[in-house]
């Protein structure tokens, strides 16, 4: 669905032939955070020239983990899966979109 809409778009570091100078232990590292569907927080630490996945396996249960904690991926093969968090938040879009359904209406009627 929302593939490929991960904000990591024009983080892009240009790393060209020049600063190799200093490799090893001294490399500058960022660690990034990544949840998976059972609420599982992990912080692997990347350099920072580095190409962070959008994806992590958790290191607990396994499941990919993603950046954004409010949308993490679905495990192939486990789609039916949802978390308590998750179905709260499905319920709660679907009461949202009526909301957001009546007061157009309303508006369309000019009771607004
Ligand atoms: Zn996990």
């Amino acid at each position: 669905m929302a593939q490929g809409r991960s904000g990591i778009r024009g983080s892009r570091i240009g790393s060209g032939p020049m600063g190799e100078a200093e490799r090893g232990d001294l490399a500058p590292r960022k660690a990034v955070s990544f949840w998976c569907g059972n609420g599982h927080h992990t912080q692997p630490s990347f350099a920072i020239e580095a190409e962070v996945p959008e994806t992590w396996d958790c290191p607990r249960c396994g499941l990919p983990a993603g950046q954004d904690r409010d949308d993490v991926p679905v495990a192939p093969g486990s789609a039916r899966y949802m978390t308590h968090l998750g179905y709260v938040r499905q319920r709660r879009s679907q009461e949202d979109g009526e909301i957001l359904l009546n007061e157009a209406l309303a508006r369309l009627r000019g009771t607004l």
